[in-house]
């Protein structure tokens, strides 16, 4: 049988990769120790890359530092990043063939090999993804034609389907499906709605709820873990702060209270009761000297949320190399109730996208919510986006952005 928990006991993966180019900044051996997830965002990203070593290669230096818990991002589906064009893949909507026997495929293969065995292996499944058909596929304003065509062919949920029972049959491999952040399901009219998704998709093209561990909140995103001074139940000068502007009457504004939410509502559409959550933590620290230390002033509620709440952004719907962030909480195992662990699954210091057009062969597209002096769409409440400036196409490394992550780490490095 499989374990409740993967990271009970485990000693997870240090990519060397990634931790080269963070102990390369000022300051940053102090974290470049820690875990990250190996996101395989291409076909050649399993054979490996010029700046990235392939799966094997990863595997076999998991082995060599006594590590028994490997990370994984599966991120390649057909018609990829439907709302967004910073990550836009290399397959088109209807390559659902080649993704299941040139992605999933030689992914299974490799993991099947006995010499990994005694690895644990957790895969991340397809960020954004399901997310995206729920509140971006027709109907509402931040609608996409691309997401439309998704919900439309299916392929999301066959390929989610597909990902889940070929690696949900490895006796060691653990799915965590990508379930968005507060600042998207949360509202009561996306909530169950994604679960119900969910539940769909992990029952499609041979998949079983059983293929499924539990889920991730905050994938690279910036939604804080926890919110210490506003709970969605304050009330100021007798009015719920539900309806100020930045909680926009969502039941939650933090990532603990949203995922242990989610997970009961997840259970109640049928997941196995022992479902567990991760929350990536790598970005959403918000410290420095920005943080308050106190609950906001209480002339409004609006001045009490935006006084107190650690989340800086302009709109909770922003989510491009967001300036004033810090490092979240290290990873860390079964932190909370409900929780497996808090990971890095984003790893700090890769971009979430150019700030303007870069011609690449790697499929990414220019999204203007990466642009500084953007003013925003429906999905961002057409506010700025509060993206850093002068950076460099999704994936690629963000020196300024790092830089700031360290400086504005909270807990503090
Ligand atoms: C990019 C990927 C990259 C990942 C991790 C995503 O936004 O599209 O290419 O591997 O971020 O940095």
């Amino acid at each position: 049988a499989k374990l409740d928990n993967p990271y009970v006991g485990a000693k997870a993966y240090v990519n060397p990769d990634w931790s080269a180019r963070a102990a390369a900044e000022p300051g940053g051996s102090a974290i470049s120790n820690q875990p990250t997830f190996v996101w395989l965002d291409r076909m050649a990203a399993i054979q490996g890359t010029a700046d990235a070593r392939g799966l094997k290669a990863h595997l076999d230096a998991a082995k060599a530092q006594g590590a028994n818990l490997v990370q994984l991002v599966i991120y390649d589906l057909p018609g990829r990043d439907c709302a967004a064009l910073a990550s836009n893949g290399e397959l088109g909507p209807d390559d659902l063939a080649t993704y299941q026997s040139n992605y999933i495929d030689p992914i299974a293969a490799i993991l099947a090999d006995p010499a990994y065995a005694s690895l644990r292996i957790v895969n991340l499944i397809e960020p954004d993804s399901l997310p995206n058909l729920v509140t971006n596929a027709g109907g509402t304003a931040g609608s996409t034609t691309q997401c439309a065509t998704m919900k439309a062919n299916g392929n999301y949920e066959k390929g989610v389907g597909y990902a889940l029972h070929k690696l949900g049959a490895l006796p060691n491999a653990y799915n965590y499906i990508d379930a968005g952040h507060h600042g998207w399901l949360g509202w009561d009219s996306n909530l169950t709605p994604s679960a119900q998704e969910f539940k769909k998709a992990a029952t499609t093209n041979g998949a079983t709820v059983n293929d499924v561990t539990g889920f991730i909140v905050n994938t690279a995103n910036y939604s804080a873990t926890k919110e210490p001074y506003v709970k969605v139940t304050d009330t100021v000068n007798g009015q719920t702060v539900r309806q100020s502007k930045w909680i926009d009457w969502n039941q939650y504004d933090d990532e603990s209270s949203y995922a242990q939410g989610l997970r009961t509502a997840l259970v109640a559409q049928g997941f196995d009761a022992g479902i567990g959550m991760l929350i990536d933590t790598s970005r959403n620290g918000w410290g420095g000297s920005a943080r308050p230390t106190g609950p906001g002033p209480t002339t409004s509620v609006d001045a009490y949320v935006d006084g107190g709440r650690i989340d800086r952004r302009i709109h909770a719907g922003n989510w491009c190399n967001q300036s004033g962030a810090g490092l979240g909480e290290r990873p860390a195992t079964a932190p909370d109730t409900g929780i497996d662990a808090y990971v890095w699954a984003k790893p700090p210091g890769e971009s979430d996208g150019a700030s303007q057009a870069v011609d690449n062969d790697e499929g990414k597209g220019f999204d203007r919510m990466c642009d500084p002096t953007y003013t925003g769409n429906a999905r961002n409440g057409n506010n700025l986006t509060g993206a850093l400036p002068n950076s460099p196409l999704a994936g690629h490394w963000f020196s300024a952005q790092f830089r700031q992550l360290l400086a504005n780490a909270n807990p503090p490095v």
